[in-house]
């Protein structure tokens, strides 16, 4: 079978590679879509175990299932995870689960989802694979995990209906972000990104206000805000400067989520008086776990939160490369999405 190999950013080969045996406790799946994801062009998180096969917003076809496997048949929809919690230590029966040991260590898909073929071992059988709705699509079905990480996101903020919500960095994330604090009842919403066409779809996907990354964001945000900050700030971007400016936007008594964070080299100031004296509240949020997914499926299901038009490009596995190309240059793209299989 085909598969996209990751050396860099730049470097993704369409290699060989032996379509993988399953156990009596996997599934195969023929895969049929899978996103890039921003994670997979932040190259720095990347590179340390390259080359491998990315890929884990995924949906495809159930064709092959383990002897003992119940749940799936041959010809299955599904959306399927490569990280999920073991559901039974200490952290996820405190609702951490994105901070469960196995989550973070244990990988459940062979090799990747940039591939045509994609074994499903372990816990991700049990709890991480969804059967799709017959409304959601396949390439619809690949934003369940990042929308996921979004709703986690927006309840670790404690959101409530009416809270001015900034969105700091308007890619896919913070695309998501507006949507998805817009269907929950947000008040005004507010984006800043680098580059106007990004605004621009933020604009198109529900955001109010919109401002270049290199204004005077608080001011700017206080000007159409009643001289208030954000309840809620949100990250989307571990640059320095945008987390400064993050830092400077929390209105008292509001939350600052860094979904994404620093690179580790970085160090951040952080005005402990100022938070103290306000009530003000730094969080963040890693991954997403099955609770996130049904909310997702969900949302989307009921047409509460729509998709479709965030993707802008459709590519075979066999130009996996261009799209990485994309991803990482992020310039007139959404979401990148590889369709294996589709050349066929
Ligand atoms: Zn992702
Ligand atoms: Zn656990």
């Amino acid at each position: 079978m085909k598969v996209g190999m990751y050396y860099n950013n730049s470097d993704v080969r369409l290699e060989e590679m032996p379509v993988p045996d399953i156990g009596n406790n996997d599934i195969l799946i023929k895969v049929k879509a899978s996103g890039i994801c921003g994670s997979d062009v932040m190259e720095w998180y990347r590179i340390k175990r390259a080359p491998l096969v990315l890929g884990h917003e995924v949906t495809g076809e159930v064709i092959k299932v383990g002897l003992d496997v119940d749940k799936f048949k041959p010809g299955d929809r599904i959306f399927t995870l490569h990280h999920v919690p073991c559901e039974e230590c200490p952290e996820c029966l405190k609702g951490h689960q994105t901070a469960c040991r196995d989550f973070q260590s244990i990988n459940n898909f062979e090799p990747g989802a940039f591939s045509e073929y994609l074994k499903v071992t372990g816990k991700s059988v049990d709890t991480g694979t969804l059967k799709l709705p017959d409304n959601i699509s396949y390439e619809e079905g690949t934003f369940i995990e990042p929308l996921g990480t979004v709703l986690r996101g927006l309840r670790a903020t404690g959101i409530k209906p009416g809270d001015s919500i900034l969105v700091i960095g308007a890619g896919l994330s913070g695309l998501l972000f507006i949507k998805a604090a817009k269907a929950l009842g947000a008040g005004l919403i507010m984006a800043t990104d680098m580059q106007e066409n990004r605004l621009e779809a933020a604009k198109r996907f529900g955001a109010d206000y919109t401002a270049l990354a290199g204004e005077d964001i608080p001011s700017t945000l206080e000007g159409v805000n009643d001289g208030r900050l954000a309840d809620r700030v949100i990250l989307t971007t571990g640059a320095m400067p945008a987390v400064e400016q993050a830092m400077d936007s929390v209105e008292r008594g509001g939350t600052l989520l860094f979904f994404a964070v620093p690179r580790p080299e970085d160090k951040v100031e952080v005005d402990f008086n100022r938070y103290w004296r306000n009530d003000i509240t730094l969080k963040t949020s890693y991954g997403s776990a099955p609770i996130d997914h049904y909310q997702a499926i969900e949302l989307m299901s009921s047409g509460r939160i729509e998709v479709k038009d965030m993707i802008t490009h459709r590519l075979p596995l066999e130009q996996i490369a261009s799209g990485f190309q994309m991803a990482a240059e992020g310039k007139d793209c959404l979401k990148v999405i590889i369709e294996p299989g589709s050349q066929d």
